[in-house]
């Protein structure tokens, strides 16, 4: 079945597809101002302005019509009188306004594409291998470099140029080095300071290949480590191997981001790894399934999943380590194969 045949067979109602990212997902055009209207038939049709026409026309399957530049207000007269899902992810409150001014009757719809989208088929699985494989050749480039004396800034645009020259389209997100204290933030700013010898260095990064994500994080020792920074970064490893252990196919986000909570909230740093183990990655570096103590979802075979924990202490520095895996019929298959031992850099 095609995507959009597997998307249509799931409503009841006609959805309006309006997120850029499910757009591409479904019909192959990446445009800033597309909508496409799937009937529960399957039968499908495909809205954008004059910019994308061309690449629109040639989209195979579906009728394309051509619109003004307000989409969503073209659509509140082409599907008057007529009950439409919506995304409420992405469409904004101005449109389900402009949308029940016009007559339509909007009904909330949550995570439909989103679902379709974390199980990932044969061809996304070879585009988020390369990009892992490429995120490996990049980490181990980087564990060669100089860190001490480089500003966190340097390193990261280090990084972000790397994976071009290597050939990815583009860094999957902001590339984020931080280095002794800074690395308490799980999510730092990246500093115009000096990494300073003798600490911990926590650098996550990803490229994007054909489209798809790679986030990868290794934490890297500028010199010999205080005895503490030391002892979380043992138990990181530890409990990083202890998430991986448990991902699997029927197992829940839940339950496999607990594999891994356990054993730091054992050590006594439970309050220290404030946010969940991991989330799905595909054509964006955040998406469906969710491992975290509130998740609902249960993994399943062809998810690609990242396994992340991380032990922060303020005043003192941080540690992360993660993986990029994927979900198969009887386990998990890690992507990302960079070495996981504490690598001390210059
Ligand atoms: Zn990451
Ligand atoms: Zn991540």
């Amino acid at each position: 079945m095609t995507r959009l045949e597997r998307l249509a067979a799931g409503l009841e109602d006609p959805l309006l597809v309006t997120s850029r990212v499910n757009v591409r997902y479904l019909v192959g055009l990446d445009s800033s101002n597309a909508a496409l209207l799937v009937e529960p038939d399957g039968e499908t049709s495909l809205f954008t302005d004059s910019r994308y026409a061309l690449r629109a026309g040639a989209v195979q399957g579906v009728a394309f019509r051509q619109t003004r530049r307000n989409v969503v207000g073209e659509l509140a007269e082409l599907l008057a009188g007529r009950r439409v899902g919506v995304e409420g992810a992405t469409l904004t409150v101005a449109q389900w306004e402009t949308l029940r001014a016009g007559g339509v009757e909007p009904v909330l719809t949550q995570g439909v594409v989103e679902r379709l989208r974390a199980v990932k088929d044969p061809g996304e699985i070879d585009a988020l291998r390369a990009a892992a494989a490429l995120s490996d050749l990049l980490f181990d480039e980087l564990a060669r470099q100089r860190f001490a004396g480089r500003t966190e800034r340097e390193l990261a645009w280090w990084i972000e140029r790397r994976f071009r020259e290597l050939g990815a389209e583009k860094v999957a997100f902001d590339v984020l080095v931080a280095a002794g204290v800074n690395g308490a933030s799980p999510h730092a700013e990246v500093r115009d300071v000096p990494i300073p010898p003798g600490t911990l260095v926590t650098v996550d990064a990803g490229c994007v290949v054909d489209g798809y994500c790679s986030d990868c994080t290794r934490t890297f020792a500028t010199g010999e480590l205080p005895g503490q920074l030391a002892e979380i970064y043992a138990l990181c490893r530890q409990a990083q191997q202890a998430g991986l252990d448990a991902v699997g196919p029927g197992v829940g986000g839940r339950d496999a981001d607990a594999a891994s909570r356990n054993p730091i909230q054992e050590a006594g740093y439970g309050e220290a790894y404030g946010h969940g183990m991991g989330h799905g990655i595909g054509l964006e570096v955040h998406e469906a399934p969710a491992l975290r103590p509130e998740s609902e979802d249960v993994l399943e075979a062809g998810n690609v999943v990242s396994v992340e924990p991380g032990i922060y202490l303020p005043g003192v520095g941080g540690v992360r380590i993660e993986d990029q895996v994927l979900v198969t019929e009887h386990g998990a298959e890690r992507l990302t194969a960079f070495t996981k031992d504490l690598l001390t850099v210059g």
